[in-house]
């Protein structure tokens, strides 16, 4: 079997409402799909993070390196790309780009054997995961204090144990919404916080101090990524657990961090990392330095479907344990036209729990009249 051909798709659909996090608003969601042929008509679906019209770019380059070769060397595939690139691309775009071409072949080499990826990367932990409600963003009206609180109870309602509260506002509005949703969602739902690195090392302490009463599950991104000694620092002010990583890069990146303890969570992108390949060496990483993984999950259902495989066989942490730590499913609840348009059967949540896709490589089938529909123009 030998690589065909390598497609990529821009996708674009506007949101009906713009929605905002600490540094920008949204009012378009936009999602990089790479499909990858062989010769004996299998097709492998992977999905790039980042700006799509750039891993497009990326991805269209790398397609030299790959066409005619075995796509079942998925490893070996991988380090010719990002060695190929070494000089140029240790972390960002490119790896962005390699993240979907890898998933894409494990996507391949899944369906060419007839079982699910997480078979192939070392067999089933659990078969369903359980998913944390990300929302909580900011409107363009309203008053934060009033919808936050009921977004968020919204949630409970539905059956989440645990939801992700966007901060990076300001310290004392930021206190003040954490305890507004703490509030309405009561002492048995886990309540994290994320800041999109907005803030240096004296605001997030500040803020962490703040927010310490009200029981949070892990601050994200608290500082910029590049101010390691900064989570270092918020990291040994504050009783919270500090998550970060979803603008980091392979396995070289994260060998930094955790030989740093930077983190108490990571949380790589499975499509920016380094894809199923690499993420599963960083989550073996972060088990031997006692650092928990949690992928950061922000796309299709492509992106949810590759998340989802990885998480069947990440172990809880610290096992054996009558009460152990289950890593978590990222489900964003944001409005994403795309998201679940892209699959023939969506991915969906069940009193917040999400079954692991069962079907061979990922377990979704793409609907290609939405990869016409969403077309970037
Ligand atoms: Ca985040």
């Amino acid at each position: 079997m030998k690589i065909k051909d390598v497609r990529t798709h821009i996708l674009r659909a506007a949101l009906s409402q713009p929605f905002g996090y600490s540094r920008a608003w949204y009012d378009t969601r936009t999602a990089m799909v790479v499909e990858i042929e062989t010769d004996d008509g299998l097709i492998g679906w992977g999905e790039c993070y980042g700006p799509a019209p750039i891993t497009a770019a990326v991805v269209a380059s790398l397609a030299t390196l790959l066409i005619g070769a075995d796509p079942l060397r998925t490893d070996y595939l991988w380090r010719k790309i990002y060695s190929s690139m070494r000089d140029h691309g240790q972390k960002g775009v490119i790896i962005e780009g390699l993240s979907g071409i890898d998933i894409a072949l494990w996507d391949i080499k899944g369906k060419h054997f007839g079982v699910p990826v997480h078979r192939l990367l070392g067999g089933a932990v659990r078969s369903k995961v359980q998913a944390y409600a990300t929302g909580l963003y900011r409107r363009r009206s309203g008053d934060p204090l009033r919808y936050l609180p009921e977004e968020a109870a919204g949630y409970v309602a539905e059956g989440f144990k645990a939801v992700k509260l966007k901060v990076g506002f300001g310290v004392e509005e930021d206190a003040a919404a954490t305890r507004a949703v703490r509030e309405a969602i009561g002492s048995g739902v886990a309540l994290m916080v994320d800041a999109n690195h907005a803030y240096d090392a004296p605001a997030a302490i500040r803020l962490g101090r703040m927010i310490e009463p009200y029981d949070i599950g892990w601050f994200e991104e608290p500082v910029p990524p590049e101010d390691v000694a900064g989570y270092c620092e918020v990291k040994s002010a504050l009783t919270i657990p500090v998550a970060g990583g979803e603008c980091e890069f392979t396995r070289f990146g994260f060998r930094d961090l955790l030989v740093r303890r930077a983190l108490d969570i990571v949380q790589p992108d499975t499509c920016a990392a380094g894809g199923l390949s690499e993420c599963k060496k960083i989550a073996d990483m972060a088990e031997a330095f006692g650092v928990r993984y949690n992928p950061h999950v922000w796309g299709t259902g492509i992106a949810i479907a590759a998340s989802l495989q990885l998480l069947a066989v990440l172990p809880p942490h610290t096992p054996p344990s009558l009460a152990p730590l289950e890593p978590m499913l990222e489900f964003d609840r944001t409005e994403h036209p795309i998201r679940q348009a892209l699959l023939t059967r969506p991915i969906e949540h069940a009193g917040g729990v999400v079954a692991v896709p069962d079907g061979s490589g990922l377990g979704i089938e793409i609907d290609r009249t939405a990869l016409t529909r969403f077309a970037a123009r």
